[in-house]
């Protein structure tokens, strides 16, 4: 949903992540995957998983991602008492936009690893490894996207104090019945979601095919500048493979068709 309302669907297979735009509207991209939506606001997805008792919304975005999200809603012929929960990849301010206002004015719970529980109570102060300066003065094509995402509320998202836990493996009873694969590094408690009869993987970020950090743009493990533990992050990769899906939709960035395995083979070639 374009902020004058346009929907764009039909996302044509592409053998490389598909170029992005460099705007601060949404964009709700329908049927990604089987019954399911991205919806991009300022280089950042959330996605609406639809299934017949209702319909998952994973990750949060921005705090001005809440009117698209109910326009996408509509777009999809659904309601929002239709919304059953919110599941967070992980708990950074780029995913958590509007996860307070979706717990507090639908009542819906929020999952999230407990490892993630501080950083989704206070957004802005997580772990890195590098200087987020020095980051950017090396990778100034990473500015554009960051300055979106300061105009769409990146700097005034309000925590989330209460998560309902979830656990490697666990099978989350919401639509869609995600299956969690906990992928720690690039926070301590990040978890990527598995729908297994659909083959697709919601990698959040611990696999991106855009780095916000850096602007690059293909499979990639984010920046250190972001990441709390780059070492442990490649070695959840391993956890991402296993699952063997084709299609990859992640925290930042188009999606992947090309299977996870290829994706993580790309995000572990040197660099
Ligand atoms: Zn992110």
């Amino acid at each position: 949903v374009t902020e004058n309302g346009d929907v764009e669907s039909g996302e044509a297979p592409h053998p490389v992540a598909e170029a992005r735009p460099r705007r601060t509207d949404g964009r709700l991209t329908r049927e990604v995957a089987d019954r399911v939506h991205r919806l991009e606001h300022a280089h950042v997805n959330c996605y609406l998983i639809e299934h017949d008792d209702g319909v998952t919304v994973v990750d949060a975005a921005f705090p001005d991602t809440w009117s698209l999200l109910l326009k996408a809603l509509s777009a999809i012929g659904r309601e929002p008492a239709e919304v059953a929960a919110l599941v967070l990849t992980h708990g950074h301010f780029d995913h958590l936009g509007f996860a307070r206002r979706a717990a507090r004015q639908w009542g819906i719970p929020v999952y999230g690893h407990l490892g993630d529980e501080h950083i989704a109570a206070h957004p802005y102060r997580y772990a890195h490894e590098r200087s987020r300066l020095a980051t950017l003065l090396q990778h100034p094509n990473a500015l554009p996207v960051l300055g979106a995402m300061v105009a769409v509320g990146a700097l005034r998202v309000p925590g989330v104090e209460v998560l309902s836990p979830m656990l490697d493996g666990d099978v989350l009873d919401v639509p869609g019945r995600p299956h969690v694969v906990f992928s720690p590094g690039h926070t301590l408690g990040h978890c990527a979601l598995h729908l297994p009869d659909r083959s697709v993987l919601f990698t959040g970020d611990a696999l991106v095919t855009l780095d916000p950090y850096t602007g690059e743009e293909h499979p990639t493990i984010v920046s250190g500048a972001a990441t709390a533990n780059s070492v442990l992050a490649r070695s959840s990769l391993a956890a991402l493979e296993a699952t063997d899906a084709a299609t990859v939709l992640p925290g930042h960035g188009a999606p992947w068709r090309q299977g996870i395995r290829e994706a993580v083979a790309v995000a572990r070639r040197p660099r």
